[in-house]
């Protein structure tokens, strides 16, 4: 048997995740209308699924879509979707769509849509490629700016993403992994899924602005704490990022990755930092620990309960 690719929930039922689509006259599809959350499952447990709501629910209030179930079916939906496919290690998405207009219509009142709800659970993935995860990512600061807070707010999780894509091809045709984009008025945002932090003068150093507020760079910031590690948001140039002692970026797709090279400078001595490696040791250490955990089969109805135990 073929191992899964994984399952979605689409249009109210569960289906093998190629099966699943978002009709063309959805304007999730033909708008970016949509919104969504990506929460990780490792060892059978969700972490920090409570943040990865709370995020979902302002993204969706600030676009003014409503999913169309109570919270606790969504999260028994999104923990059938990895249970379902049988991962014990899983990224699983939430999304809410804007559905179609009053009538079917391709155009028309977004008031009168009837938002949709998708999710889908795949095997888990990191934002670089293995090997990288521990040898240390190239990041390239492409030309190509993020879109600015004022258009699009980046706080709000969303696929209007021509801006990092753009970016993600200025750095694969210079031979990086990831770009980093700046904002309009030329400071760090962040790139196509994490956040990016530096190592200067003992203290740790993320942006503030233009960005996501990633769930693990909240959870860097815990992790700092935890080994007394000063950390804090702040404006950062270019320049901050190729002069640091450390860089490393943030993602739920790998937590803390260590970066050692940007555009063509080495960083550091060219070697994953020391409390680079620290921080990413203590993410796992503590999350193998059950640290922010929920095991996906708490939130399975009764009977898939007792089949994911048997
Ligand atoms: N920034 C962007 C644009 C993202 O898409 C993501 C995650 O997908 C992040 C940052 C990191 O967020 P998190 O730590 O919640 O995965």
């Amino acid at each position: 048997m073929s191992e899964s690719k994984g399952i979605a929930y689409c249009h109210g039922q569960f289906m093998p995740i190629e099966e699943a689509s978002v009709p063309i006259l959805d304007p999730a599809f033909h708008k970016s209308d949509v919104v969504f959350d990506a929460v990780t499952v490792c060892d059978g447990a969700f972490f920090r699924l409570d943040d990865h709501m709370e995020r979902f629910y302002a993204s969706c209030e600030h676009v003014r879509l409503t999913p169309p179930l109570p919270d606790a079916q969504i999260r028994s939906i999104m923990a059938q979707c990895a249970h379902r496919a049988g991962f014990t290690e899983s990224i699983v998405f939430v999304l809410c769509t804007r559905g179609r207009y009053a009538g079917g219509a391709a155009f028309g009142d977004p008031r009168t849509a009837e938002n949709e709800l998708i999710a889908y659970a795949v095997p888990f993935f990191t934002i670089v490629a293995e090997p990288k995860m521990k040898s240390g990512a190239h990041l390239w600061i492409a030309q190509n700016r993020r879109a600015p807070d004022a258009a699009i707010n980046q706080r709000c999780k969303n696929f209007n993403r021509m801006d990092l894509t753009a970016a993600h091809f200025e750095a694969l045709d210079a031979g990086a992994d990831q770009p980093v984009l700046l904002s309009t008025d030329g400071y760090v945002t962040e790139g196509p899924g994490f956040n990016v932090w530096i190592i200067r003068d003992g203290k740790a150093l993320t942006p503030g602005d233009n960005l996501l507020e990633g769930i693990t760079r909240k959870t860097v910031f815990d992790l700092c704490q935890d080994i007394g590690l000063e950390a804090e948001a702040t404006d950062l140039k270019a320049e901050d990022l190729e002069n640091a002692g450390e860089v490393f970026i943030s993602s739920s797709a790998g937590g803390v990755v260590p970066v050692v090279r940007v555009n063509d400078k080495p960083i550091g001595n060219g070697a994953p930092g020391i409390t680079t490696g620290r921080l990413s040791d203590l993410y796992w250490a503590k999350r193998a620990d059950g640290w922010h955990s929920i095991p996906v089969a708490d939130l399975l109805e009764p009977e898939e309960e007792q089949a994911a135990s048997a």
